[in-house]
Parts: structure tokens; sequence; C-alpha cells
């Protein structure tokens, strides 16, 4: 039997699902990237393949 260990991250238009233990937490949400968690500000995604999250 396995934990899960694993969350969708909070960025709403993000795909991505990310470890908890590699999370990044912001505001009492876990996010995948820095970029997510910023709300990307600089229009960059989280950078993990076939994710658009920051369009
Ligand atoms: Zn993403
Ligand atoms: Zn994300």
């Amino acid at each position: 039997m396995t934990t899960v260990t694993q969350i969708k991250c909070a960025c709403p238009s993000c795909l991505c699902v990310v470890s908890l233990t590699e999370a990044i937490e912001k505001s009492g949400k876990s996010y995948c990237s820095s970029a997510c968690a910023d709300g990307h500000p600089n229009g960059t995604g989280c950078g993990h393949t076939g994710c658009e999250c920051h369009k």
C-alpha cells in the first residue's frame, strides 16, 4: 500500500502533479514551481514538459 504523496499544483491553469516533498508552498497552497507560486509574474511557465500553465 502506498501513501499518496502527490498533489496537483495549486496553479489553476497548471496540469502538473507534484510530490509533497518537492512542492513549493505559498499561502497554504502547494505549487510545482516557484513560477506557479508567484503567479507567473513574467509569463513564464513551470518548465514542465507539456504544461502550458503560463498562458
Ligand atoms: Zn505547470
Ligand atoms: Zn504549476
